[in-house]
């Protein structure tokens, strides 16, 4: 970073990928004009295309690529079709892990008019990001996962204090910059080792937040409350498949996956802009995913990278993105079908940008 520059990488990822990030470029390009802000935009290869291109779904380089940069966008990845081969991996939580990325921050809004099962929701589940039951990113080599005999599996969960620790820390903050209020979702009436140490470490830390009221909550229990009065809840911090299983409910309380943003944080600036939706392989193509989820991940890279880095324009233009997302939402003809609209993804970027003030700025920047 320099000054009032950003230094982001772009990875579209598969599928609706290569349409809902090249949308959020343009926005963010665009409200980064209104306020000042420079951002020097740099490609990388990534996902199915990459395996075409470069042989690896993560090539050789990207790694290095991405540690030079602030921050990036990384579009969804569609790795349930990609070829059995070695090249073909998955390459999501390997970003995750080797940027030690461990806290994923992902807001539920419901907004007017679109379909929401409930108003007044303003809530943001800090799922753990790295370790957990997900059996490709616990362990180092081979797999949390296994089968001794034909007729047994055994999946193991990893919870570590330090892991623990780090994520409570960081929903901690993101609570006292909101409401004040933090629950801890987990369930150590059953899993009185695993989910009790991730409680233990949750109170350690929050001995240094006495301005944040801790709660907790049986994940049971709190996958019902959801449903019923999620806005009782504020700040939310769970291990990592149940923030990956309660995220997607509480996107279906706001419009479903298309309003379901996400940004993975680690200690230091450094974080990677990814909506908590799936690569849509049944929607790719159309023109009509919804952008939103990847355009508001996009506006909290920036909001975060300017609050870390004191980049005041960067906070500036996630302002104005929030206004012109907030206009082009409450109008039907600006917003697509899954959120009871009539627009394409196009009319969709279209409504914002001009929301915006950015005029059309078509296809502008759907290269960078
Ligand atoms: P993953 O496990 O990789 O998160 P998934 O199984 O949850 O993926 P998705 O790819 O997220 O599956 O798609 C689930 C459903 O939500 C599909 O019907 C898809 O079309 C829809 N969907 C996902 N993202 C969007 C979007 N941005 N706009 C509109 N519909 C979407």
């Amino acid at each position: 970073m320099t000054a009032n520059r950003l230094r982001l990488g772009v990875l579209e990822g598969d599928d609706i990928g290569h349409e809902i990030v090249p949308a959020a470029v343009r926005v963010a390009e665009a409200a980064a004009a209104q306020t000042g802000l420079g951002i020097d935009w740099t490609p990388l290869p990534i996902g199915r295309r990459a395996l075409d291109t470069h042989g690896h779904t993560l090539p050789e380089g990207t790694l290095d690529a991405l540690a030079a940069l602030d921050g990036w966008i990384l579009g969804p990845i569609g790795h349930r079709d990609y070829p059995k081969l070695p090249e073909a991996i998955n390459p999501h939580p390997i970003l995750r892990k080797h940027f030690d990325l461990f806290a994923n921050v992902r807001p539920t809004r419901s907004y007017p008019g679109i379909g929401c099962l409930h108003d007044d929701v303003d809530l943001v589940i800090v799922r753990e990001n790295n370790e957990g039951f997900q059996p490709d990113r616990n362990v180092v080599m081979g797999s949390g996962e296994f089968r001794p005999t034909e007729d047994v599996t055994i999946s193991v969960r990893v919870i570590t204090r330090e892991g623990s620790r780090k994520v409570a820390r960081a929903a901690l903050e993101l609570a006292r910059a909101r409401r004040k209020h933090l629950t801890l979702v987990h369930k150590n009436t059953v899993f009185k080792l695993g989910c009790g140490m991730f409680v233990e470490s949750c109170y350690e830390v929050a001995q240094d937040f006495p301005d944040v009221t801790v709660d907790e909550c049986i994940v049971d229990t709190f996958a019902m409350k959801l449903v019923r009065e999620p806005q009782n809840f504020d700040t939310v911090v769970t291990t990592n498949m149940f923030g990956d299983i309660l995220t997607d409910e509480a996107a279906g309380l706001v419009g479903g996956l298309g309003m379901a943003p996400g940004l993975c944080i680690g200690r230091g600036s450094l974080a990677m802009a990814q909506a908590t939706h799936g690569s849509a392989p049944d929607i790719a193509g159309q023109g009509i995913a919804n952008p939103y989820a990847m355009i508001e991940s996009t506006r909290m890279l920036l909001d975060w990278l300017g609050r870390a880095q004191g980049v005041s324009q960067a906070v500036e233009a996630a302002a104005q993105m929030r206004q012109a997302m907030d206009r082009a939402l409450a109008d039907p003809a600006t917003r697509t079908r899954d959120i009871a609209g009539t627009a394409d993804l196009e009319g969709m970027t279209q409504g914002i940008l001009s929301a915006l003030g950015a005029g059309t700025g078509k296809r502008a920047h759907a290269q960078a």
